[in-house]
Parts: C-alpha cells; structure tokens; sequence
C-alpha cells in the first residue's frame, strides 16, 4: 500500500501540447481520489504519466517512496483500467484474470487459484470460462478490475472506468466499486468527466483546467458555493 506523490510534473508531448503543466499532488495511501475536469483538461495524460505509460517531460512523480519514472514496467505494481475495459477478447474470464500473474511468471496453479478467489469476490465464479464478448457490460468491467485487483498492486489507476455503462448498471458499479477500494484500502484515483460520480464516490477531488489544478478538496469543499 502507498501514496502518491507528484511533484512540478509536466508531460509535454512531442507535437508540443503541454498536457500536463507545472502541477502538484498529494494522494493519500488508500484514498479514493477523484480526476475531475472538461474533456481536454489532462486528466487521462495525468494518469497515464503516474502509471509510467507516458514519460514525464520534468518533475517526479512518486508511489510511496519510490520513483516510479526509474522503475522498469515489471517492477511497477500499478494496475490501470480503461474506458473500454481492454478485455483480451480471445481469452476467458479466467485467462484474463490470471494474465498480469502469467506474464510474471507466476506458478500456473497459483494462477488459478487466484483467479478464482477474486472472480468470486466479484460476483463472477460462475463466468470464468466465458470470453469477454459473451459478458455484459457490467461483467466486463468486473473482470477489469479483476484482473486489476489480481494482480496485486498498491495502486489502482481507473480512467472513466464507468462512463460506457447505462445509467442503471452505473448506479451498480459504483457501489461495487466504493465497496471493493474499502475492502482493500487501495489508493485508487479515477478520471472522471461526471461531477455527479464524483460526488458520489471520492474522498477528495482535484478539478483541473489546461493541464493544472485549480481546486483541490473533499467532494463538500469542492462543490459547496461560497
Ligand atoms: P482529458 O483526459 O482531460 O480529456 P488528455 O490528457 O487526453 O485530457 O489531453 C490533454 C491534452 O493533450 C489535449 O490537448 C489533448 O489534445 C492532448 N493530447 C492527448 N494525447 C495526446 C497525444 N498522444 N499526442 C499529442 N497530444 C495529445
Ligand atoms: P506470448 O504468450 O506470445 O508471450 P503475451 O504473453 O504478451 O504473448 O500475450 C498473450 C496474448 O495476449 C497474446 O495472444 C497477445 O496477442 C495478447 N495480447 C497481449 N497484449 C495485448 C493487448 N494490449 N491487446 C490485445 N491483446 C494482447
């Protein structure tokens, strides 16, 4: 478990765009931290930059004590999930589970059983075998955080982990997902273009505008009017 730490960050991109600008941040280890801000902002940029997929141009940013922009990808125990889920299509729900173990090469009997115990904290033991295309939106993005939770990081990186499901399968999830990060104290931070999941779900929320912070607090702080 492990806070996070960024420091005058910024992501410039070759084409010049400085998506993320200058910014500071300070997440507490097992927050549930909300990225809130107008398509464009840098939200998605921000994330994927703490997540060690984009290099920062300038500045550091920190998981616990460690600098995660020196750390090598197999090293990084940090879990991301997208928009579109990024099931592997061609493998089961089990398979999918167990990737992030494989690829470590962790033993493939503790493979199982790992996929199995979280499949079933999730509410999907009996999906195991079925492939992505044969689950509906909300079994998918269950096994997304799944496969997320299996892998067993400190850190839990969600960009509009909710934004493609219907209104009533929203609902679902984010009480699912408020339960599971209090069930692990995981320091989960997602992006969200939705003030009202925002609202909903976060310990504290950061808005941010052309690739700063403008206001920074807890879901009352943030939204109450002066
Ligand atoms: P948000 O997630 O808030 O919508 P992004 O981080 O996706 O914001 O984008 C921030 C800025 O960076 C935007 O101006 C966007 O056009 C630009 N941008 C995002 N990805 C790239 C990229 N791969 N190359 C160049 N510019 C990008
Ligand atoms: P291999 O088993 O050949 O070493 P990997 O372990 O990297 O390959 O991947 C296992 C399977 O997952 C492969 O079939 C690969 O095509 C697929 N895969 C890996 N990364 C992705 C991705 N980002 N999107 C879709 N499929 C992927």
């Amino acid at each position: 478990m492990a806070g996070i730490t960024v420091e005058d960050l910024s992501t410039v991109y070759p084409n010049g765009v400085r998506a993320v600008d200058g910014l500071d941040l300070e997440i507490a280890d097992g927050e549930l931290f909300a990225l809130l801000g107008p398509s464009g902002c840098g939200k998605t940029t921000l994330l994927r930059t703490i997540a060690g997929l984009e290099g920062a141009t300038d500045g550091a940013v920190a998981i616990g004590d460690r600098d995660v922009t020196r750390l090598q990808p197999g090293e990084r125990r940090i879990a991301m999930v997208f928009q579109d889920y990024a099931l592997f299509p061609h493998m089961t729900v089990s398979e999918n589970i167990a990737y992030p173990l494989r690829v470590r090469g962790v033993a493939k009997s503790v493979q199982q059983e790992t996929a199995v115990r979280t499949a079933e904290g999730l509410s999907l033991g009996a999906l195991l075998d079925r492939r992505p295309g044969q689950l509906s939106g909300g079994q998918q993005q269950r096994a997304a955080l799944a496969r997320a939770v299996a892998a067993s990081a400190e850190v839990l990186l969600l960009d509009e982990p909710l934004s493609n499901l219907d209104a009533r399968l929203r609902l679902e999830a984010r009480t699912f997902l408020k339960k599971l990060q209090r069930e692990l104290a995981l320091t989960t931070v997602f992006v969200t273009h939705d003030q009202a999941e925002a609202l909903a779900l976060a310990d504290r929320i950061a808005v941010m505008d052309a690739g700063r912070i403008r206001q920074l607090g807890t879901p009352r702080e943030v939204f109450q009017r002066p």
